[in-house]
């Protein structure tokens, strides 16, 4: 059983490695206390190392994961663990007891991204970090900011008694046997920084998504953008890979709204107006609208929308859009919506439509008991249970950063607290 008592107390268990986990792990770590970071995916960064830029600097997620990925490596203070879940958390606040199982990743850290296993592998699977628009090999790596820095093999995909990967592999990396393993550890506090996933669309029926291939939503236009994504960095239109001359953006699609996601989730606007900015540059004379019901860019985000909405080609509609409907023989939309300030009722015709769905938190496997408000996000006020970043409310990445630095500062207040008191 791993024990490792900090200078300062005893250890503490972050779940979820996006930007909120991993800032409280290092943080905390730096301030002298013991980690352990648990990610359940193979690879740190969370939602945000999938973006193609961030506004409001319009810069790439490699800016600050690449230097939090190196404090990680130098710091021996903070054991990761990916593809890696909470099984059970046993005790009281100052003393847990927390069993974590780590799946195999079948690639050792021998591995130095060749990817002489990828080429050798014979079988192929959806690319869930591209939503299914890509396919990656069984053996593959998830994407090319990958950390830990290894290779990972999907065996539910693998044909039985297939070795392709491991005959492949120069420097001895794969082991096919590898199992599953269960580990223990006495930790002081928990932080729960489980984050995001986006609303599923297909539940917002009068708005197309998953019945017409053009409609789209922000996060798969995300990856598009991508220059590592599944269209090379080129935003396309899904039913025949041409470039769109008119988009649509609808804000607040299940936000805001009793039947499904009753509250605003707060970047959704920003997103949008980011995305115009990746439309802008890639064809400059693409027509994009964006229908809202307020613009909500709070702050100094107000500088970045201003700035955005200079663009000649961006138009921001008041209303709320009832209805997309499709022109079959091209699969071109319709957009019907009430146009507020006009005063009338319209319908118009774009090529490509984009959903702005907001964040749900992920909560699924963490303990039972954690306090949540009325739509599902972690509250603070469990002794021992600290909340950060968006799995608490919807954010922006610097707000999760300022909320996950309080996270660490209180996780090692109990750290101490243990200490002192055993
Ligand atoms: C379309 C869109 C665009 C955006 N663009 C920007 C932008 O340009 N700039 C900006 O500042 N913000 C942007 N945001 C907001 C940004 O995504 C969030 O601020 C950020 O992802 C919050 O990080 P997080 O660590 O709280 O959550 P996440 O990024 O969701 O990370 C959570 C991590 O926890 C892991 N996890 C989940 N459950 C478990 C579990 N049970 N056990 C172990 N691990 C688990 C997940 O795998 C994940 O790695 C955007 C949001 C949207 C919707």
């Amino acid at each position: 059983m791993a024990d490792a008592r900090s200078s300062n107390g005893k250890s503490i268990l972050v779940i979820g490695g996006g930007v909120a986990g991993l800032t409280t792990a290092i943080e905390a770590a730096e301030a002298g206390c013991q980690v352990i970071l648990v990610e359940k995916s193979p690879f740190l960064g969370g939602r945000a190392v999938s973006f193609s830029l961030y506004f409001p600097k319009l810069c790439p997620p490699t800016c600050g994961f690449e230097i939090n990925f190196r404090r990680i490596k130098n710091n021996p203070r903070i054991t990761v663990l990916t593809q890696a879940e909470l099984t059970s958390l046993t005790g009281a606040a100052g003393d847990y007891e927390a069993t974590v199982k780590v799946a195999p990743r079948f690639v050792s850290e021998a591995c130095t991204l060749c990817g002489d296993c990828a080429k050798a592998c014979p079988v192929e699977r959806p690319d869930d970090f591209n939503f299914g628009e890509s396919k990656t090999k069984a053996a593959y790596l998830p994407h090319n900011m990958t950390y830990p820095a290894a290779y990972v093999i999907d065996r539910s995909v693998c044909p039985a008694g297939c070795k392709a990967c491991v005959e492949a592999c120069p420097y001895g990396a794969i082991d096919l046997n590898q199992g599953a393993q269960q580990k223990t550890f006495h930790v002081a506090a928990v932080v729960v920084a489980t984050g995001w996933a986006p609303y599923d669309a297909s539940k917002i029926s009068n708005l197309g998504f998953g019945r017409f291939p053009n409609v789209v939503t922000n996060v798969m236009l995300e990856r598009m953008a991508a220059v590592n994504g599944p269209t090379g960095g080129k935003i396309l239109r899904p039913s025949d890979g041409k470039e769109p001359a008119s988009i649509a953006f609808v804000q607040c699609a299940g936000s805001r709204d009793e039947n499904h996601l009753p509250y605003c989730s707060s970047v959704c606007c920003s997103a949008s107006l980011k995305h115009s900015t990746y439309i802008r540059s890639l064809y400059p004379d693409a027509q994009v609208t964006i229908f809202y019901i307020d613009v909500r860019t709070p702050g100094l985000l107000e500088d970045f929308r201003a700035k955005v909405a200079t663009n000649g080609h961006l138009k921001l509609v008041k209303g709320k859009v009832g209805k997309i409907g499709e022109d079959p023989q091209t699969h071109d939309l319709w957009v019907t919506v009430e146009d507020v300030l006009a005063g009338r009722k319209t319908t118009q015709r774009f090529s490509l439509v984009v959903l702005a769905t907001g964040m749900v938190p992920q909560t699924e496997g963490l303990p039972q008991g954690l306090p949540r408000d009325e739509f599902g996000f972690v509250t603070d006020g469990a002794p021992g249970f600290i909340g950060a970043g968006c799995v608490k409310r919807p954010e922006d990445v610097a707000s999760s950063v300022r909320d996950a630095t309080g996270a660490a500062l209180k996780a090692l207040q109990s750290a101490v607290r243990s200490a002192h008191h055993g």
